[in-house]
């Protein structure tokens, strides 16, 4: 698995699996396959409430601790210093893990500097290797970068060939922060994976949509994590290093940007409503 070195020199691997929406009686039987399958990285959040699944999954496994790569975010109710040190602590013991890899602030919203303070002392503490955020859009992330001490290493946006945010990723490059795609399949939604120019570019490599799709993100360097229950989904979507799409093939997938916009607007205030009413319980 190729991996990408963050902005504090920690390797990350490039593709994960993610646990979003995976209901908690089923992620600790997902992980484990997904880690036979041969991920390494796994990408929860304690919105997700599957955290103690993917720690049983995580220890029953008996991979060495340095070969896995684990993230969780903190949710909006816990943004805040304090809070979020709890939080964190919380994140830690129901993962049964002394260390994260990667804590990211799940939404921009609520007193997430904050948050931030209290993932910078996490990162010195070494009880985090990195710290990140999630949905930030450049402005507000530029923001962060300016009034803290530690740069973002990551910065966890959807992101698929229909919504490329190609100007967001310059401006995450250009301050050292990585991109990483979150719903990098557009959840199969907007008929994504029956795209006509996908379809051709896919059967022209004797493969699927989803893993052009994927290919696509690795070859521009962009960290993505995919959800699949299904093992041969796992292992199919893990598959894609072993072909390369050519200048031209690039050049078509770009040409697709825009056909969708997101699935969650982070600056509609309707959905910012809807998110900050969410309570963890
Ligand atoms: P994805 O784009 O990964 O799509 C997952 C969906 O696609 C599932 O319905 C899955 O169905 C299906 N699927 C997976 N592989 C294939 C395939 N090869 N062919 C056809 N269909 C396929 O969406 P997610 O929203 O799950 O995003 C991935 C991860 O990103 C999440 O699990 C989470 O870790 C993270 N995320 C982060 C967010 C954030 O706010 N930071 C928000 C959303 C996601 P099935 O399971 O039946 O195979």
């Amino acid at each position: 698995m190729p991996q990408v070195t963050l902005n504090n020199g920690v390797e990350m691997p490039l593709l994960g699996f993610g646990v979003f929406q995976i209901p908690p009686e089923d992620t600790e039987r997902a992980v484990t396959e997904a880690l036979a399958a041969g991920y390494r990285s796994i990408d929860t959040a304690a919105a997700y409430q599957n955290e103690e699944a993917v720690g049983r999954a995580l220890a029953r496994s008996g991979i060495p601790r340095e070969e896995l790569f684990v993230t969780t975010k903190l949710w909006i109710q816990d943004a805040g210093e304090e809070k979020a040190k709890r939080a964190l602590e919380t994140s830690l013991g129901k993962l049964g893990l002394d260390r994260l890899d990667l804590c990211l602030i799940h939404q921009p919203y609520g007193d997430y500097y904050g948050t931030w303070r209290s993932l910078e002392a996490g990162y010195r503490q070494d009880t985090v290797r990195a710290i990140g955020v999630s949905n930030f859009h450049p402005d507000r992330l530029t923001d962060l970068i300016t009034h803290n001490d530690v740069v973002p290493a990551v910065d966890q946006v959807e992101t698929h060939p229909y919504f490329q945010r190609i100007g967001d990723e310059e401006a995450m490059r250009k301050r050292g922060v990585r991109m990483e795609a979150w719903s990098p399949l557009a959840q199969g939604r907007h008929g994504l994976l029956q795209d006509p120019v996908l379809t051709e570019v896919a059967q022209a490599h004797g493969k699927s949509v989803a893993q052009v799709v994927l290919r696509w993100l690795m070859q521009r360097e962009v960290v993505a994590v995919v959800k699949s229950t299904k093992p041969e989904r796992m292992r199919e979507n893990l598959a894609v290093f072993d072909f390369e799409l050519t200048d031209g093939e690039m050049t078509r997938i770009a040409a697709l940007d825009g056909t969708s916009g997101p699935g969650f607007d982070h600056r509609d205030a309707d959905s910012v409503d809807f998110i900050n009413s969410m309570q963890l319980t």
